[in-house]
């Protein structure tokens, strides 16, 4: 059982420390908890094991403490979930939603090609489906989705802060893979089932993940679990016009003067904060809630 009421979280994954850009998202979902008076969550989303950092997860709990950013909860690892994200998997292949997939990258290619829909250099490639008739062994095989059984609409959701968003699944994005052919759950289905294990009623997190939204959706109905509300925050960009991020190695936060990057943090979610710099951190965190609760007042957003 979940206690009812707000519960927001943050997400990070252990691919490395947190940054610029990851504390806007941290203090954004913590904010909004705050601001509401409800739970906040910090799950560390190691799913994806070749991609996760050991001990990056540590340094991340203790950059948020440093940050004054403490979870209601003991973190929850999502490596301790498989049973779970198989039962979801189990659910979805009894109702004749999931099929097994052997196809490489090359092989989606070629077909796209074949069905005259090549894909742009760097695109996403937008699943055509070619498995969906095939009677594979599931040995080695990822598992996808019927985007076109579970869902014939396009997805409609509303964006705290972006507005109406809308997307039609299967042509943006065509079936996507809830298992990958290596054994790892992928982020879509781990989020899902977590977010509505942990009683997670709004996400807050960067804009660079609205893109996932309709499918996290998508998911959500085929497996009948609740749809939260969503927040998409702004991103911070680097000196060379990219999104920080840690694959183009932004720098670690520096915590020596965790105020500063507090302040940094505060000011790309817009929240005018006369604080001097050497305020203390929880008054200046009251502050920025009742700076938060002006700007993304709840009973409006
Ligand atoms: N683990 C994801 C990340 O670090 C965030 C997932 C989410 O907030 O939904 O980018």
């Amino acid at each position: 059982m979940t206690p009812a009421g707000y519960c927001g979280r943050f997400a990070p994954s252990p691919t490395g420390p947190l940054h610029a850009g990851s504390l806007v998202a941290a203090l954004g979902s913590w904010l909004d908890a705050r601001a509401q008076g409800g739970r906040w969550l910090v799950r560390i989303e190691d799913v994806d094991a070749p991609r996760s950092i050991a001990g990056v997860d540590t340094f991340i709990l203790h950059q948020l403490a440093a940050l004054g950013l403490h979870p209601d909860e003991t973190p929850v690892y999502q490596s301790q979930r498989s049973a779970t994200y198989d039962a979801a998997l189990a659910k979805l292949r009894t109702a004749g939603w999931l099929y097994p997939c052997q196809c490489s990258r090359k092989q989606i290619v070629d077909e796209l090609t074949r069905l005259g829909r090549p894909p742009g250099r760097g695109a996403e490639l937008v699943y055509p489906g070619a498995c969906r008739q095939r009677t594979l062994a599931a040995l080695r095989a990822a598992w996808r989705i019927r985007t076109d059984l579970v869902c014939t609409e396009p997805v409609r959701w509303y964006d705290r802060r972006l507005g109406w968003q809308t997307q039609q699944v299967e042509q943006s994005v065509g079936d996507f893979p809830l298992r990958r052919a290596d054994g790892c759950h992928t982020y879509q289905l781990a989020v899902v089932v977590d977010d509505a294990a942990q009683g997670v009623t709004h996400i807050v997190r960067g804009e660079d993940l609205a893109d996932n939204t309709a499918r996290q959706i998508l998911l959500q109905q085929a497996l009948g679990l609740p749809q939260p509300r969503y927040l998409h925050l702004p991103l911070v960009y680097g000196t060379n016009g990219e999104k920080l991020s840690k694959q183009n190695g932004a720098a670690p936060l520096d915590l020596a003067n965790p105020i500063a990057a507090l302040h940094r943090a505060a000011s790309v979610l817009g929240l005018k904060t006369p604080e001097p710099l050497n305020t203390a951190l929880p008054d200046a965190l009251n502050a920025w809630v009742a700076a938060w609760r002006e700007l993304y007042n709840p009973a409006r957003v």
